[in-house]
C-alpha cells in the first residue's frame, strides 16, 4: 500500500482501493480490506446481486481448490465476522442412481478423508432416510460432513452492509468505462458518473472482467456460459438443504423451496436470441425432469420461479487471482464459475495481494494469469463455449 489504512482524505473523489464490481468477489474483498480500516469504494454498474452472485445454487463444497481449505474455516464463522445472516447450513448429500456412481463416491470418500474432512458412504435406506423426498429409485448417497449451501442474497447483502459498517463505500448504478494509467501505475476509473480516483485497483467484474483487464493491456481470457435455475413451491423442509445428484445441486430454502440448476451440460445458450437473464422453456423443463428423478416425492410441487445468468469460464476451469502483469497496483479476479463458496477466501486472498502482494494463507499460484501464455486463440470453440459478447 502506498498510503496507510486509515488516512482518507475527505476532499478526495475515490478511495484507497476502488472495486469494480459488485459481486460476491468484489464485495467479499470490500469487506475484508475495509475491516482493516482501508479506505474502499465499490462501483457496481447496475444494483447488488443482479448477475450472476445474487442467482447462483447457493453452494460452498469447492474441494479441488486451493482455497478449499480456507472457504470450509470461514464459512461457519462468516455471520458472527460480517454480523449479518448468510444462512450458511454445513453438510450435503449425493444421491446415487447407479452403482457406477456409487463407485466413484467411495472413491471421492478416500480423497475427501485425505483432506481431513469426514464423510459417510450411505445405503438405499440411510439415503432415503435422511433424504425424505427421494425414492426408492436412490440406490444410495454420499453424505459429507463439509460444503454446504447458503442464501446468495443474503449473503451479498451482508458483504456489503458489513463493508459499509466498517467504512467503506458502495456505489451502485456506477459503470467503469474507462482506466487512467500513469507511468505505469493505475491513478483511477472513468465512470458515468465521473473519475474516481485510487491507488489500488480491484477488476471483479464477473464475466466483465476481460473487457476491463484489456482496458489496461491485460488479456484475461473468459467465456460466458448462460445457466438457469428453477425454484419450486415450498415444501415440507428436510433434515438437510443441500440435496445434490442426476447432474442437479441446490438446496431447500429454509422456506421449504427447492431452488436447483443444473451443470454445464445444462449451461449452453439453447435461445440464441433472448436476454441474458431470462430463462427458456427447454432448459426449466430439463431441470425440472432431472429433479423429478432426483427427488421424486416432490415431482407433483409446482415451478413458481426461474431466472437464468451468466457465469464467467476461465480455459481450465480455475480462477483467476493475480497481478495484472505490467501494471503495479491492480488486482485481477474472476473465479471461473465457483465464485459464490469460495468468495469468503477469494476476497480474503484479494485482500492479502493488496496489501500483502501475496496470499498468505494459501498457495495460490494456479490461479496466475501467466498460466495463458501458450493458450490457442481458438480456445473457445475448441472447448465448445460461446463467444463473449
Ligand atoms: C445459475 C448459476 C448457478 C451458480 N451456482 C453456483 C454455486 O452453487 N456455487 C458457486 O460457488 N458458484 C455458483 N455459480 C457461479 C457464481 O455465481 C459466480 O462464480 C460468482 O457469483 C461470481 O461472482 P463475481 O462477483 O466474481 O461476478 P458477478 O456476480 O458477475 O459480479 C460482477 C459484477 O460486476 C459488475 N460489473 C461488470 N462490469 C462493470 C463495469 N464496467 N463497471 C462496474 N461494474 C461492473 C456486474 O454488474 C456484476 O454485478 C453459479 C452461477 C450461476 C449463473
Amino acid at each position: 500500500m502506498t498510503r496507510r489504512p486509515g488516512t482518507r482524505d475527505p476532499k478526495r473523489t475515490g478511495a484507497e482501493v476502488v472495486i469494480v464490481g459488485g459481486g460476491v468477489t468484489g464485495l467479499s474483498a470490500g469487506f475484508w480490506l475495509a475491516r482493516e480500516g482501508v479506505d474502499v469504494l465499490v462501483l457496481e454498474a447496475g444494483m447488488v446481486g443482479d448477475e450472476a452472485s445474487g442467482r447462483n445454487g447457493g453452494g460452498c463444497s469447492h474441494h479441488h481448490s486451493p482455497l478449499f481449505a480456507e472457504e470450509q474455516r470461514l464459512w461457519p464463522l462468516m455471520d458472527d465476522l460480517l454480523g449479518y445472516p448468510t444462512e450458511f447450513r454445513s453438510e450435503r448429500i449425493r444421491l446415487a442412481f447407479s452403482e457406477a456412481q456409487m463407485a466413484l463416491y467411495a472413491r471421492a470418500k478416500i480423497n475427501a478423508e485425505h483432506q481431513g474432512f469426514s464423510t459417510e458412504i450411505l445405503d438405499t435406506k440411510e439415503a432415503r432416510k435422511l433424504v425424505p423426498l427421494a425414492d426408492e429409485n436412490t440406490v444410495g448417497g454420499y453424505f459429507y460432513h463439509f460444503g454446504g449451501h447458503a442464501n446468495p442474497h443474503r449473503t451479498l447483502a451482508g458483504y456489503a452492509f458489513a463493508m459499509e459498517d466498517h467504512g467503506g463505500q458502495l456505489r451502485q448504478n456506477t459503470r467503469v468505462t474507462g482506466i487512467r494509467i500513469q507511468g505505469g501505475q493505475v491513478t483511477g476509473v472513468e465512470t458515468d458518473a465521473g473519475f474516481f480516483g485510487c491507488d489500488h485497483l480491484v477488476i471483479a467484474a464477473g464475466p466483465q472482467t476481460a473487457h476491463l483487464a484489456a482496458m489496461i493491456g491485460c488479456d484475461v481470457p473468459l467465456a460466458a456460459a448462460r445457466a438457469e435455475m428453477i425454484v419450486t413451491e415450498a415444501l415440507p423442509l428436510m433434515p438437510y438443504g443441500g440435496v445434490d445428484g442426476n447432474g442437479l445441486y441446490g438446496r431447500q430454502t429454509l422456506r421449504g423451496n427447492l431452488a436447483y440448476g443444473g451443470g454445464p451440460h445444462e449451461w449452453v445458450e439453447t435461445v440464441p436470441d433472448r436476454a441474458p437473464g431470462k430463462p427458456s422453456s427447454p432448459l426449466m423443463g430439463g431441470i425440472a425432469n432431472r429433479l423429478a428423478t432426483l427427488l421424486p416425492k416432490a415431482a407433483h410441487a409446482r415451478i413458481i420461479r426461474s431466472w437464468a445468468g451468466i457465469m464467467e469460464n476461465t480455459p481450465d476451469g480455475r480462477p483467476v487471482i493475480d497481478h495484472a502483469p505490467g501494471v503495479d497496483n491492480v488486482v485481477v479476479a474472476t473465479l471461473s464459475s465457483v465464485g459464490f463458496g469460495l468468495s469468503p477466501a477469494s476476497g480474503r486472498a484479494i485482500r492479502d495481494l493488496v496489501i500483502e502482494r501475496r496470499c498468505t494463507f494459501a498457495d495460490i499460484s494456479t490461479f496466475r494469469l501467466n498460466r495463458f501464455a501458450d493458450l490457442e486463440p481458438d480456445w473457445r470453440e475448441r472447448l465448445g463455449w460461446l463467444p463473449l459478447r
